[in-house]
Parts: C-alpha cells; sequence; structure tokens
C-alpha cells in the first residue's frame, strides 16, 4: 500500500503528498468510529451497533448435533426469531431488500402483486418497491391513490385478475408520513382478501409490547408496525431488517407461515442471499436477548432507553465544553419526526473535522454554529475519548 502511495504521489508530480495519500488510505480503512450524532439507526455509521466475537473455530452451521445428520443454517437463529415473532417460521437473507426480493418471486413470479400507490416507497439507497418487484419477476398491480386507498380498491383488482392477482403486498411507509385526508386498509383487512398477504414492516420491532424493556414500549415508537402484531392481525409472512430497530447485524428476516417460509427457502435465489455463520450467531445471540426479555444486551435498546438525566449526568463529568439538551433519533429511515430527549456535549464553532480525525473518530454535529456531541449513541466507555479529543480540538 506504501508503494501504491508513493507511486500515486510521483506519477501526480507531488512526490511529498506521499505521506498524507498513504494516510488517507489508512483512514478509508473500515474501523471502529464513536457516534455523537444522536441517531441511534445511523445507515452511513453501520445502523444498529453490534459487538459479535465468533471463535477461530468450526461451527455446527449445517450439522445436527443431536442426530449426527446434515442440518439446515436456518434451524439456528431463524428458527429463535421465529418464536419471538410468535411465528411458525423464519428465513434470513441479506438485508430487508434481499427479503422482499425473494419473498416476491417466490410467490407471485409471473404474476401479479396488488399493492397500494400510497405504498409504491423507496427507503433510502435505491430500495424502490416497483423496481424490486420488477427483478423478482412479479407485475405490479398498483391500487387507490397516493393519499387514499380503500379495501374495495384491493377487492376490485383482485375480481379484475382473478388467479392472476396472486399476492397482496403491504409495504410500512417507514421514512415519510402522508398526513391529512388519507386513507389506507389496515391489515386484519387486507387479510380477509383470500390472497397470501406480505406485509414489509421494515423497521423489525419484533413485539409492540416490548417486554424485554423493564418500562415496557416507549412512547417513541408510536404506532409502529410489530412482526408479532402484523402477524396476529393476518399477514401470512412480515419481512423486516435486522439491523434497524431489531437491533442486530444486517440481515433480511421473512418470518410467517411454514409453507410459505419453505417456498421462499426452496427458490433459487435463496442460496445466493443466504448469510453465514458470523451473521446468523450476530442474529442468534440477539433473538437470544429477545427471549431472555434482557433488553439490555441489545445495544441498540440499551441506549435507546437511556434516560436524559443519565445522559446529563454523564456529559457533566465529561467536564469539558457545555452540557446541552438534545434531541435523538432513531434514524435508519424508521419513525420519521420522533424525538427522543436526549443530553449532550456542546462546543463552539464547527469541530467536526478535528473530531473525525482524532485517533477514535468522532462523528459529530453542527447545530446554531456550535458542535453537538449527543451522548445517547456514545458508548459510556467513550467518555473519556470525548475528553480528550475535545480537550485537544478546540485549544
Ligand atoms: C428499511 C426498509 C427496507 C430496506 O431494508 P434493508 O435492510 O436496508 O434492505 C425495506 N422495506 C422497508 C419498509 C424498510 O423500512
Amino acid at each position: 500500500m506504501l508503494v501504491e502511495a508513493a507511486r500515486t504521489a510521483i506519477n501526480a508530480g507531488t512526490p511529498d503528498s506521499a505521506r498524507q495519500i498513504a494516510n488517507d488510505m489508512a483512514r478509508r480503512l473500515l474501523r471502529p468510529v464513536i457516534n455523537g450524532t444522536g441517531t441511534l439507526l445511523h445507515t452511513n455509521l453501520g445502523r444498529a451497533p453490534m459487538g459479535w466475537e465468533q471463535a477461530e473455530q468450526y461451527s455446527n452451521l449445517e450439522f445436527d448435533l443431536t442426530t449426527g445428520e446434515r442440518g439446515s443454517r436456518m434451524d439456528t437463529a431463524p428458527a429463535l426469531i421465529a418464536q419471538v415473532c410468535g411465528a411458525e417460521a423464519a428465513i434470513v437473507v441479506n438485508n430487508c431488500a434481499a427479503a422482499v426480493l425473494l419473498a416476491l418471486a417466490s410467490l407471485a413470479e409471473d404474476k401479479g402483486v396488488v399493492v397500494s400507490r400510497g405504498e409504491l416507497v423507496e427507503i433510502g439507497g435505491g430500495f424502490r418497491v416497483p423496481d424490486v418487484m420488477a427483478r423478482s419477476g412479479a407485475r405490479l398491480i398498483e391500487v387507490g391513490t397516493t393519499n387514499r386507498t380503500r379495501l374495495a380498491d384491493f377487492k376490485r383488482a383482485i375480481d379484475k385478475h382473478g388467479e392472476d392477482a396472486a399476492l397482496v403486498l403491504q409495504v410500512h411507509q417507514s421514512n415519510y408520513k402522508i398526513v391529512g385526508f388519507t386513507e389506507a386498509p389496515r391489515t386484519a383487512e387486507l387479510a380477509t382478501l383470500n390472497r397470501p398477504l406480505v406485509a414489509d414492516i421494515g423497521s423489525g420491532l419484533v413485539d409492540s409490547r416490548c417486554s424485554w424493556l423493564d418500562g415496557g414500549p416507549p412512547g417513541w415508537l408510536d404506532n409502529e408496525p410489530a412482526a408479532r402484531q402484523t402477524l396476529e392481525a393476518g399477514a401470512d409472512l412480515v419481512t423486516f431488517s435486522g439491523d434497524k430497530l431489531f437491533g442486530g447485524p444486517q440481515a433480511g428476516i421473512i418470518a410467517g407461515r411454514a409453507d410459505l417460509v419453505a417456498a421462499c427457502s426452496a427458490h433459487p435465489l435463496a442460496r445466493a442471499l443466504r448469510p453465514g455463520a458470523l451473521v446468523l450467531g450476530a442474529l442468534q445471540a440477539t433473538a437470544l436477548a429477545y427471549l431472555n426479555r434482557d433488553g439490555d444486551a441489545i445495544p441498540f435498546w440499551r441506549m435507546a432507553s437511556l434516560s436524559q438525566d443519565e445522559l446529563r449526568s454523564r456529559a457533566q463529568e465529561i467536564g469539558v465544553g457545555i452540557v446541552v439538551d438534545v434531541a435523538s433519533t432513531p434514524g435508519g429511515g424508521t419513525l420519521p419526526e420522533v424525538e427522543i430527549p436526549s443530553a449532550g456535549v456542546a462546543v463552539e464553532g464547527d469541530q467536526r473535522s478535528a473530531l473525525r480525525n482524532h485517533r477514535h473518530p468522532i462523528i459529530a454535529r453542527v447545530i446554531d454554529g456550535r458542535t453537538i456531541i449527543d451522548l445517547r449513541t456514545v458508548h459510556p466507555d467513550d467518555d473519556s475519548e470525548i475528553a480528550a479529543a475535545v480537550t485537544s480540538g478546540s485549544g
């Protein structure tokens, strides 16, 4: 790499820039950063933080230790996740976009899928429902209007297309809201349509009762759809991300009716989209935390549950800059407009570049001419790094 840096510098006619080029190369390597933005699921910072170590050893990834026969990787974490969601079965793929792609390809290839025009969404990074639909080989049958769609619109489309309308898809409008003169059928109504119903809830809230939190569901969860309740309401499958409100590694989960999950598993795309032992191990640890009702073991939920008072006293103890009240956000394209009262440290001016260049990079926000580090998204072990960086950065 150093030779490469030297060559680049010499070719550019500026040999002295070699050191800078080498340093920049090193800084582009994947590394831990301190998230001072207050955005809990920061897409640029890897969404949910997740610690997972796997020993340098073989695993029983596809080996059943009880029978000594070949096993299935979907009997590990996916089976536990099904239990967490109250689903008959589940399978795990690379991300939620892949989950939707696989569900559509498996259940509606060369067939029509009925979707409300109000739910033909784009979710950050180019996940567009009509595009994913096209790639899956399913045909879009759009019904209703942008702001109002009724059950009768779905019924009419199913009457008209008959057997060709093979599936109904409901998509959560994760990252935006249509307010005012609006109407959309509920999951329970769509479940009466006599077609398999796939609900892409995206966010990965597994159960609206939040039994893994001592205080029950936090107020900011609003009416976020949850996997268990969406299935109870009659959805045949739900799809969601592993690294949003689920709080695990990047993954996509398809959970629900066993026969439909089996159809997804049998599709050739399932193999192309399947995760390996590293991801399944991290998902298993997260699922076990849910089953133990131990929200503190899931970094996202631990950070989301911190009280503003706790964060204020940490800011005080850091002892640099001034203590300020700020608002954290869930992020990750979930819960738009939701704010969680938080606290942090503020210093004058725009210090973002100095903080980013600290030995342990700190990502901060600038609000009203001050640099703000929101402590909700900072691990307490890193508070001392913040003190050190702010002291050296602002002189
Ligand atoms: C976030 C989201 C997706 C995409 O999920 P990825 O895991 O990023 O692929 C799809 N659908 C909905 C409703 C979402 O919220």
